[in-house]
């Protein structure tokens, strides 16, 4: 079996492998791990026998790649390379709309290298977007769910058809490994059909309710669930494709229509979803497309009065001036806020602990540590902490760092200069505090000379008092202590503003004892495939308690599209 992780063995490098599809709200590996033990089971470790017949990319596929996939991602990188630098417009009310001024969107792996020249959107911009929503809406939120499902699974269809070229593109703006890329992309497509799948699960939330005891009258009574109107979906870069999709989908299927403003780092991929929208045969202005600066675009957005709901997912600090600017409007509106994390693992002296070093060097560091669920902080029971702590040192040394979209490389660039500034400053910070076991530096030579790039980092002994243990960094850094025991352990797991996604490794009774103390809404235990991360739609429904998340309810999952829409009880009598 070929591996990306040159230098393991066949079992190691499948258990990274996955790593490679990790995705927070965007991780296959749940799925491909249940196809692996399957494949496994019938062929050995590895499976490669079932993957040599006609192949399709899904999670099975994923894990364990057939060279047809890196044939298509090759050539599908290939073609998108001779189309790169072209301008493209926003989408607003069915027509391309173009701004006087321009901005460059640029490879984080190499910033010589301009993708596309995107629309510096404004205010004129954001309300013309809203206008066309607002007219929109009365058509579309009285077509049938069903016509709305069929149009929504449609679109699903495109993004797969485009998988390939659209993973090349999310490598290319993101710096994502292409595994990564292209789970990004699945994930989208599957957080479409799930929505779909719900909306019919729950017979387009129309239920029955009882009838009023009244003598001579029959009096029958409906709980309709029904949209709230304009809904605005503010995504972040790092899963500008499931981020961007998910809750433009949730909306859309429910019946809202949607204006999108992707994050400035990564227009390209939020348009490519936007144009299988498009493309599925949406009726104009039922779902739009701006760009822009979110201090400029993005406030006027937030700031208009006719938005009916917002998802807005990307940092603590951004989400929580969102959450008190669209207070201000005259009643409360829904706003879904999926924000940062400082996601704990926790180890116990009973843990394999191969499997927790696999699972914690794959959360830490998939996608340069730039998830909302990466793992950021490790706490090690003491009678194990030497053993774990050398463990996660090697195999984050075997990580192999460069350009993203070859086929080899684990760890791309970080997204832009702040963060790679931000890298420079935490590692230094915490070279004082403390000890760097591995990493710590910034890769700039040669090939590295124009782009982010970061090794992966291990900080011991910092005090459990420093302020970087509690703040998210965002960057491949991850801090490791040694605790007495899980009691003292789950204190500092829960001693954050955040309770995203958390990891435990021991016995199941201790997993159960994790999962009835920690304050978190999406958590594992012992699992190789990642720690912290590696949700998938349907799997593990994504979402935050604490200063993570406002709706208390997981995207892609069973409670979802309610947040979309409101109750409404429709009583109707007549003479028996
Ligand atoms: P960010 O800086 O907060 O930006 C997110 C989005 O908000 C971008 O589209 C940004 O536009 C826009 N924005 C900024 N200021 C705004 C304003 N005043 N009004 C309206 N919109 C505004 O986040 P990021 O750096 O892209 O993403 C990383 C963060 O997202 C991390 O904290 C991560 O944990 C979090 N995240 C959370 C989840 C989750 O599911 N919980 C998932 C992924 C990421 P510009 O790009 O134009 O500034
Ligand atoms: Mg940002």
């Amino acid at each position: 079996m070929r591996g990306f992780f040159y230098g393991f063995s066949v079992k190691e490098t499948f258990l990274l492998n996955d790593f490679l599809t990790n995705r927070d709200t965007s991780n296959i590996l749940n799925s491909v791990w249940l196809f692996w033990l399957a494949a496994e089971h019938l062929s050995g470790y590895g499976g490669e026998k079932m993957m040599t017949k006609a192949f399709k990319l899904t999670y099975g596929t994923m894990f364990n790649p057939p060279e047809e996939l890196h044939s298509r991602f090759d050539e599908a990188l290939e073609a998108v390379k001779k189309e790169l630098g072209k301008e493209h417009g926003m989408i607003l009310d069915g027509q391309e709309r173009f701004a006087a001024e321009k901005f460059e969107d640029r490879s984080p792996a190499n910033t010589n290298l301009v993708l596309g020249l995107f629309q510096k959107g404004g205010i004129q911009d954001a309300n013309d977007a809203i206008a066309a929503a607002k007219r929109a809406f009365p058509g579309w939120s009285r077509t049938k769910w069903q016509e709305r499902v069929s149009l929504i699974r449609k679109a699903a269809e495109l993004i797969d058809q485009r998988i390939y070229e659209m993973g090349a593109i999310v490598a290319l703006e993101v710096g994502k490994n292409r595994m990564e890329a292209l789970g990004d992309v699945a994930e989208t497509a599957d957080l479409f059909r799930y929505a779909c799948s719900q909306m019919e699960a729950n017979e387009g939330y129309v239920v029955e309710m009882g009838r009023d005891p009244i003598a001579g009258y029959v009096s029958v009574n409906r709980s309709v669930l029904r949209p709230y109107g304009v809904w605005l979906v503010i995504s972040p870069f790092n899963f500008p494709g499931a981020l961007t999709g998910g809750p433009a989908a949730a909306a859309l299927v429910t019946g809202n229509t949607v204006v999108i403003k992707p994050a400035s780092d990564t227009p390209w991929t939020a348009r490519l979803i936007m144009e299988c929208l498009r493309d599925a045969g949406l009726p104009a202005g039922v779902c739009n497309y701006v760009t822009g600066s979110g201090s400029t675009l993005g406030q006027a957005l937030i700031d208009h009065p006719e938005v009916g709901g917002i998802t807005f997912t990307g940092s603590y600090e951004v989400g929580m001036k969102i959450y008190r600017d669209f207070a201000k409007g005259p009643w409360v509106r829904p706003t879904i806020l999926e924000l940062g994390g400082k996601n704990p693992a926790i180890v116990s002296r009973h843990a394999d602990l191969e499997e927790a070093a696999v699972g914690i060097v794959r959360s830490a560091f998939g996608l340069q540590g730039q998830k909302c669920s990466a793992c950021s902080r490790v706490f090690i029971e003491a009678p194990v902490y030497d053993a774990l702590v050398e463990r996660l040192v090697e195999l984050t040394r075997k990580l192999v760092i460069g350009d993203p979209v070859e086929r080899a490389v684990n760890l791309g660039p970080v997204i832009n200069r702040n963060s790679y500034r931000d890298y420079q400053n935490f590692a230094e910070e915490l070279s004082q505090a403390g000890r760097i076991l591995t990493g710590g530096k910034v890769l700039a030579e040669g090939a590295f000379a124009r782009g982010f790039f970061c090794e992966p980092t291990l900080v011991a002994d910092v005090p459990l008092s420093h302020r970087l243990w509690k703040q998210e960094m965002f960057v491949p850094i991850t801090t490791v202590a040694r605790v007495k025991d899980l009691e003292e352990a789950m204190r500092f797991a829960n001693e954050v503003n955040y309770g995203l996604t958390a990891g435990f490794y021991g016995t199941p009774e201790e997993a159960e004892w994790f999962f009835d103390h920690i304050e978190a809404g999406v958590n594992y235990a012992n699992r190789p495939q990642g720690a912290t991360t590696g949700a998938w739609p349907g799997f593990q429904p994504f979402g935050g308690w604490k200063g993570s998340g406002s709706s208390g309810k997981n995207a892609g999952g069973v409670y979802y599209l309610p947040l979309y829409m409101h109750e409404q009880i429709r009583t109707i009598v007549r003479k028996a």
